[in-house]
């Protein structure tokens, strides 16, 4: 009489878009350039190089976690994660482990009826590694990536179900491209997925008590879009739950998800905290934020997508799902609001069907798209006198529809609507032609 219950938590890593990398002044920007011409002794980990913080990185790692939710404490330190892998050049990654830039914070995703919140445990800044090349039975390695600014961002183990975790990760896309400090895009690797997935078995009636964990957990790489990482769950869960329904334990270890046969394979054993060495960095001093400078940067947040999709909805009525869609880009929902202001409070939802339905193009100049919205005002509202005559005309042409309608036939309305709006040749909005045809019908 035991159900088997999900357990997910999240581990998202955020390559930002500064121009120069985490320790060193080459540039971070390596998408597409020549393999190791963006490389110097800092990033390559050359013996007595030293490392010097990118306060842009810093300051961005702060506004995530400030976004988040976060406490921001004013004391914060880099650290050494020792490993080795031929694509981390010094033996070790400069990272975060005890003193984050952030920790305690918590999203909030909303559908309008239903509102969820997920806690993060810690936001931390770090650098990216190498990258290994397999190339006709050969390894190469490019160091252009390494040194590269990576947030991380932890979530506790709040996710129950793969479709939360894909709609967790869509909402931390947009309020990362709202912030505007990395690309975020998953097809390119910007922000990358590793969920921590175990299966606990639960009486039936009775809830997670949100502390007893099973006795393993897996970890899945290797995810690069939002699909996938449903999928790669899935897969996981369906796993786990087979093993564990024929008595055995799954293996605490880390298994790569491949896109071809939508499949998690085996790895590497998960590694604990203690094998990484985890030591203070010695050639960076600790780093402490001012109170003042805290709170510049927490006035200079711009308002998130989700909270700014509430406010439309409270201040101008606008239907949930619009308001959503709206506010997924900043530049639209900026674009939304200037028009609302321009054209009136009483066009709000008419201005976000046009932008909805992609009527205009909400990525042409300002000043177009104004004036394209003004044309659709203006032609939808049609000559009264040409849409009185146009339904008299249909209706004593379709003399059997309309008896259908006054029998109850609602759906004779809707072809009598369709043949106005013909005659009208789209100079008529559907809801005025319901209007006319209803008031000279009744
Ligand atoms: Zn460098």
């Amino acid at each position: 009489m035991k159900y088997p219950y999900p357990i997910i938590g999240l581990e998202i890593h955020v390559e930002l878009k500064t121009k120069s990398k985490m320790f060193c002044q080459c540039s971070a920007d390596y998408f597409g350039k020549a393999p190791n011409s963006q490389v110097c002794p800092v990033c390559l980990g050359l013996p007595g190089a030293l490392p010097v913080p990118n306060k842009t990185a810093v300051e961005w790692t702060i506004r995530i976690a400030q976004a988040l939710g976060c406490t921001v404490p004013e004391r914060s330190k880099f650290d050494r994660k020792h490993y080795f892998y031929p694509d981390l050049p010094k033996g070790y990654q400069i990272s975060q482990y005890d003193e984050p830039i952030g920790i305690n914070g918590r999203v909030a995703i909303s559908d309008g009826i239903e509102r969820k919140e997920f806690r993060i445990r810690r936001v931390h800044i770090e650098e990216d590694t190498g990258k290994l090349i397999h190339k006709g039975g050969e390894t190469l390695i490019d160091f252009n990536r390494s040194s590269v600014p990576l947030v991380e961002i932890v979530t506790e183990a709040d996710f129950h179900n793969s479709g939360d975790v894909k709609r967790f990760l869509e909402e931390l896309q947009v309020i990362i491209r709202t912030l505007d400090v990395a690309n975020a895009d998953m097809e390119k690797g910007d922000m990358r997925l590793e969920p921590n997935i175990s299966v606990l078995y639960l009486e039936k009636g009775q809830k997670w008590d949100g502390k007893t964990f099973p006795k393993y957990k897996v970890e899945v790489k290797n995810i690069n879009s939002f699909r996938f990482a449903k999928m790669a769950i899935d897969y996981e869960l369906e796993r786990q739950t087979k093993l564990l329904e024929n008595g055995e334990t799954p293996v605490q270890e880390t298994r790569g998800f491949n896109e071809k046969t939508n499949a998690t394979v085996s790895q590497r054993t998960k590694e604990d905290a203690h094998d990484y060495r985890y030591f203070p960095e010695p050639d960076i001093p600790v780093m402490v934020f001012g109170k003042s400078y805290l709170e510049r940067i927490r006035q200079s947040l711009p308002e998130l997508p989700t909270p700014r999709a509430e406010r439309l909805v409270a201040e101008l009525g606008l239907r949930f799902q619009d308001a959503f869609l709206i506010t997924r880009v900043k530049s639209t929902a900026d674009l939304y609001e200037m028009l609302v202001a321009k054209m009136g409070k009483d066009k709000s939802q008419k201005i976000a069907n046009h932008i909805v339905n992609r009527k205009v193009d909400v990525t042409a100049p300002v000043e177009e798209v104004v004036s394209a919205m003004e044309a659709l005002f203006a032609e939808k509202n049609a000559d009264p006198a040409l849409l009185e005559k146009a339904v008299a005309d249909v209706c004593a042409a379709n003399g059997k529809v309309v008896t259908d309608y006054k029998n109850g036939k609602q759906q004779a309305l809707m072809f009598l609507v369709g043949q106005v709006m013909r005659q009208m040749r789209g100079q008529a909005d559907a809801a005025d032609v319901t209007a006319a045809l209803r008031k000279y019908l009744d």
